[in-house]
């Protein structure tokens, strides 16, 4: 398919999991991609790689300027940068609140802010926000993590009202459990990690972990020109668990 053909898009956390997916992918349909990253040069090439935490508001403005010049402007954004917490309201401190709230949740504010302008500008805008099953779900230990997507979710859907006379369409996708270097991560602080992963896939409705690529495909459908009349929605890539 070479839906993206002519398109320009920009992935923030584009250097791993699900954002690097999602980039290979609109860039195999014709999109020249760029991501932005904590390191820019960890992105593969022929992707572009630009610098910038989302936390740091000129940093950001300079890596999405940097991008829609090399690219020639902006037609679709991927908010995808994220991190995790796990903890009850108990175990967690402010300072550590106020770090995944300025990723996830202002992370996203501050891209959008940059790229709205360039993105005004196209006939074919689009926003997708990664955001994830703990936004609707009640999973243990999640109570800082869950809160973070929850406003994902809640901005996708006002980001949806206000920008769709500008014409860019807002929407979010929610993955389950993907088997990305995040969830490696994880897996890794475990005392024995093979026995933990095989527990986690039992643990999923579909007895496997969700890929990376099926919440780039999911991406890149909101993302596409196809999805012309979808805005102000989220779609669960989650094998199944949010139904359940
Ligand atoms: P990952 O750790 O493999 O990739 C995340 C990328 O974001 C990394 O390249 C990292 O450097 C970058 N990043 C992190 N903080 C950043 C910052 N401050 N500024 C710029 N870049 C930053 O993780 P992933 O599993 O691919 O997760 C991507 C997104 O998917 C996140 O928003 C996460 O919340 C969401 N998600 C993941 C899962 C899962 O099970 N893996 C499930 C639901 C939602």
């Amino acid at each position: 398919s070479d839906e993206f053909r002519g398109l320009r898009a920009l992935v923030t956390g584009g250097a791993s999991g699900i954002g690097l997916a999602t980039a290979e992918l609109l860039a195999a349909r014709g999109a020249a991609v760029a991501c932005l990253d904590l390191d820019g040069a960890a992105v593969p090439a022929p992707l572009l790689g630009v610098t910038a935490d989302v936390t740091d508001d000129p940093a950001v403005r300079a890596a999405v300027a940097e991008a829609a010049a090399r690219l020639g402007g902006l037609d679709v954004l991927v908010n995808n940068a994220g991190i995790g917490a796990q903890g009850t309201v108990e175990d967690n401190p402010d300072d550590q609140w106020h770090r995944v709230l300025d990723v996830n949740v202002l992370g996203i504010v501050r891209v959008t802010r940059a790229a709205l302008p360039h993105l005004r500008r196209s006939a074919h805008a689009a926003i997708v926000n990664t955001c994830s099953i703990a936004a609707t779900a009640g999973l243990p230990r999640r109570a800082l993590y869950g809160a973070s997507k929850g406003a994902v979710l809640s901005l996708t859907l006002a980001m949806a009202a206000d920008h769709l006379a500008d014409g860019v369409r807002v929407n979010c996708v929610n993955p389950g459990t993907v088997d990305t270097p995040w969830v490696g991560r994880l897996l890794d602080a475990a005392p024995d990690p093979g026995a933990e992963r095989a527990a986690l896939a039992a643990r999923q409705p579909t007895g496997r972990l969700v890929r990376p690529e099926e919440v780039a495909e999911a991406i890149a459908h909101l993302a596409g020109p196809r999805a012309g009349a979808t805005t102000g929605t989220w779609l669960a890539v989650d094998g199944g668990m949010a139904g359940l």
